[in-house]
C-alpha cells in the first residue's frame, strides 16, 4: 500500500466524460460531422480492409528474418522428444507472469518455446530507437512487488523492460526448460494420454499436459501491400526488425542517408524523432496522423519509490481500474445520467482533448501546412493515443519532409523509392512501421481439439470462448491476450488477470486430481452471448477511422473482437467465475 504521504506520479490527463459542457452542443456536432468525412474518404481509398495487408512470409521472409539472433546453422539441435507438465507457446509478459503465479502454486514442469532467442515477447522484437512503455512503467511492468524492482523512469525504455523480462524468466528459473528459436506449428490433444502433442519447426515432440497460448496480441509483422514493393533497390525493413548492423547503434551510420519511413502510428512516432537526427534526410509518409499527448516522462522520484510498501503495484492497478467511478460524487452524478446523454458528455469530452491535441500541433509546428496535415480528425481511442515530447519538434527541422497522402496512403514502390501524385521519392533506406497482425489464436500454428477439429474451423461460425481463455472440446488449454478478452489500455494488467486466473484453473485441476479441465458448453454460449450484448459499446467501431482497433473497417466480424462490457466488468466476471470452477467447468480423472 501506499503511506499516503507522498502522492503517486500524475499521468496524463484523459478525457473524464463527466466533462459538463463547455460549448455549445453544435460546435461538438460541426467537429463529429468532419471525423465522419475524414473516415469516409479513407474507407473510399481502402475498401479491400484488412486485405490490404500482408504477412506472407513466404513473399516477404526477408522482413520476418531474426536480426537479433545468430543464424540457425550456427545454433543445431537434436528435436526434443519429451515431456512436461505446463508449455507456454510464446515467451513474452503472457508466459512470464503466468509462470510465476504457476511457480507460487508448486508446478515445476515449466517450459516456454519461443520464436526469438530469448523471452521478452514485444521486447525481444521491438529494439527500434525510442521504443519504450507507453503506459507508466509502475502500471506497465508486471511483477514489480514480486522482483522488488523499481523502473528507473516513468516510462522505462525498450533496454529497461527487456531486462526486466530477463530478470522475471531468471527469478522463476524459466530458462532451464526454455527453447528458443523455435516456433510451434501444431498442438494436437491426445485423449488416451490426456496430453497435448506440440510440434514445431525444429522437428520435436513436446508433449504437454497444460497449453498456455501466450503468443502475443501484435506479434506478426504486417506489411502493407504495394505495387513494386519487391522492386525497391534500396535497402528495407520492418521496425519490429530493426537492423542496426545498416544503421549504426546509435543511428550513426544514417549520416549520410536519405531515409524514408511508411506509417506514423505508435511505432513510428517514437522512432521519427530519432531519425530525424540522425539521418541526412527524412522522409515520413502518412496515411493518417496519430494523436500526440505531452509525455512529461522523468526519472523516478527515489523518496516516492523508498515508501512504496509491499502490495504497491496492485493498489495502483486495482484504484486505476476503479477509475472515475471509485470518487462517489462522480459515480452519484453518473448513475443520475441516461445512457444517451452519458454518451453525448463522453464524446463531448472526447473531442475537447482531441481539440486540445489539435492545439499543441498549432503551438509547436512552425509551418501551418505542415501543422494542418499533423491534425488527427477521428474520436479519442478510435486510434491508439500516443505521447511524446519530440516527436512534433521534429517536423520543424528542415532535413525533415513530411508527405501527407491524406488518406490515400502510398500506393507504389520504383526501385528508387515511393512514390506520390505522381512524384518518386528516392532513398537510400525504407522503413516499413506498418504494424502487426491482430492476433489470431494459433497463429503459425494448427491447434486441434477433443473431437480432431482444428481450433479456426471451429471458430468458423464466430469465435466460441469463455472469457477469452478457453474454448470447449480444448481441454487444458489457455489462451491469452486473444479475442473476446476485454481491452486494456494497459495490457500487462489485463494479461496478469488472465495469468491469475489460469494459475488458479490449473492449480484447482492439480490439487483435486483431475486430469483435464473444459469449459462447459452453457458457460461458453453464456460467454459469446455477453460479447454480442456489449458490441457497438466502444467507439472503436463503425463510427471510427479505419485502423486495425475496428478490423479496418470490416463491420461483419459478429462476436470475433474484445469484450466491450468494461475491464471492471471483465475482471468480475474473471472472479466470479473462479468461485464457481465446478460449477462451469468439467473436469475428468
Ligand atoms: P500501427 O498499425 O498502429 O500503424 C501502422 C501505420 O502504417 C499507420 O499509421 C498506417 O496508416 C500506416 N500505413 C499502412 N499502410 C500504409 C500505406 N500504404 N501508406 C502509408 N501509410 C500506411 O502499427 P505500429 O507498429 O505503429 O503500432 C502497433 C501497436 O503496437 C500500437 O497501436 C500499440 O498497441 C503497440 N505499440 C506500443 C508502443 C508502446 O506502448 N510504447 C509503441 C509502439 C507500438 P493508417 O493509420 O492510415 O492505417
Amino acid at each position: 500500500m501506499s503511506d499516503g504521504k507522498k502522492p503517486e506520479p500524475a499521468i496524463n490527463n484523459r478525457p473524464d466524460g463527466v466533462l459538463r459542457d463547455q460549448k455549445p452542443q453544435e460546435y461538438y456536432d460541426a467537429i463529429k460531422a468532419k471525423f465522419a468525412e475524414e473516415r469516409d474518404l479513407r474507407f473510399a481509398y481502402r475498401p479491400e480492409g484488412t486485405q490490404q495487408y500482408t504477412s506472407d512470409t513466404s513473399l516477404f521472409a526477408k522482413y520476418t528474418v531474426d536480426p537479433y539472433a545468430e543464424s540457425l546453422t550456427e545454433n543445431p539441435r537434436a528435436p526434443i522428444d519429451d515431456t512436461v507438465e505446463v508449455l507456454f507457446i510464446g515467451g513474452g509478459f503472457s508466459a512470464l507472469l503466468t509462470a510465476a503465479r504457476l511457480r507460487e502454486r508448486g508446478v515445476e514442469s515449466i517450459r516456454i518455446v519461443e520464436r526469438g532467442a530469448d523471452v521478452g515477447g514485444t521486447w525481444y522484437w521491438n529494439r527500434y530507437p525510442g521504443a519504450a512503455c507507453d503506459v507508466p512503467s509502475y502500471d506497465y511492468l508486471p511483477l514489480l512487488d514480486e522482483m522488488k524492482y523499481m523502473p528507473s523512469h516513468l516510462y522505462a525504455k525498450g533496454p529497461e523492460i527487456f531486462a526486466h523480462c530477463q530478470n522475471i524468466a531468471k527469478k522463476y528459473d524459466l530458462y532451464d526448460l526454455a527453447v528458443f528459436r523455435t516456433t510451434v506449428t501444431s498442438t494436437t490433444w491426445n485423449a488416451k494420454e490426456k496430453l497435448w502433442v506440440v510440434g514445431t519447426d525444429r522437428g520435436d515432440t513436446m508433449r504437454a499436459r497444460f497449453v498456455i497460448c501466450a503468443n502475443g496480441t501484435l506479434s506478426k509483422p504486417k506489411l502493407s501491400k504495394i505495387a513494386g514493393m519487391e522492386n525497391f533497390k534500396g535497402y528495407a525493413f520492418h521496425t519490429s526488425r530493426w537492423d542496426y548492423e545498416y544503421t549504426g547503434e546509435n543511428l550513426e551510420k544514417l549520416h549520410d542517408k536519405v531515409v524514408g519511413i511508411i506509417g506514423t502510428g505508435a511505432s513510428a512516432v517514437q522512432a521519427i524523432p530519432r531519425l530525424a537526427k540522425a539521418a541526412k534526410e527524412l522522409f515520413v509518409f502518412q496515411r493518417t496522423p496519430s494523436g500526440i499527448d505531452f509525455r512529461n516522462d522523468r526519472p523516478t522520484d527515489p523518496e516516492w519509490a523508498a515508501t512504496r510498501r509491499p502490495g504497491w503495484q496492485e493498489a495502483r492497478r486495482m484504484k486505476a481500474m476503479r477509475g472515475r467511478e471509485g470518487d462517489p460524487e462522480v459515480k452519484a452524478e453518473l448513475n443520475s445520467l441516461d445512457r444517451a446523454e452519458k454518451i453525448r458528455r463522453q464524446e463531448n469530452s472526447n473531442i475537447e482533448y482531441m481539440m486540445r491535441i489539435h492545439h499543441r500541433i498549432e503551438e509547436v509546428i512552425t509551418d501551418p501546412k505542415t501543422a494542418e496535415s499533423l491534425k488527427p480528425w477521428y474520436m479519442f481511442m478510435c486510434k491508439r493515443p500516443c505521447f511524446d515530447d519530440e516527436y512534433l519538434p521534429a517536423f520543424n527541422r528542415p532535413n525533415v519532409h513530411l508527405i501527407d497522402t491524406h488518406g490515400k496512403g502510398i500506393n507504389e514502390i520504383t526501385a528508387e523509392g515511393p512514390v506520390f501524385d505522381g512524384k518518386t521519392y528516392p532513398l537510400d533506406v525504407l522503413i516499413y512501421a506498418t504494424g502487426f497482425e491482430v492476433q489470431k489464436t494459433g497463429i503459425y500454428n494448427q491447434i486441434t481439439g477433443a473431437a480432431g477439429k482444428e481450433i479456426n474451423k471451429t471458430y468458423a461460425d464466430g469465435i466460441r470462448t469463455l472469457l477469452g481463455v478457453h474454448t470447449h472440446g480444448y481441454p487444458n488449454l489457455f489462451i491469452m491476450g486473444g479475442y473476446q478478452a476485454s481491452f486494456q489500455f494497459n495490457l500487462t494488467f489485463m494479461l496478469q488477470t488472465q495469468g491469475d486466473h489460469i494459475a488458479e484453473c490449473i492449480r484447482h485441476t492439480r490439487d483435486n486430481g483431475y486430469a483435464t479441465i473444459d469449459v462447459m458448453p452453457e458457460t461458453e454460449e453464456w460467454w459469446v452471448q455477453e460479447v454480442i450484448a456489449h458490441r457497438g459499446k466502444t467507439n472503436r467501431n463503425a463510427e471510427c477511422t479505419p485502423g486495425y482497433y475496428n478490423f479496418e473497417g470490416e463491420f461483419n466480424r459478429r462476436q470475433d473482437g474484445n469484450y466491450n462490457g468494461g475491464f471492471r466488468q471483465y475482471f468480475e466476471h474473471m472472479t466470479g467465475i473462479r468461485g464457481e470452477l465446478d460449477k462451469h467447468f468439467q473436469f475428468t480423472r
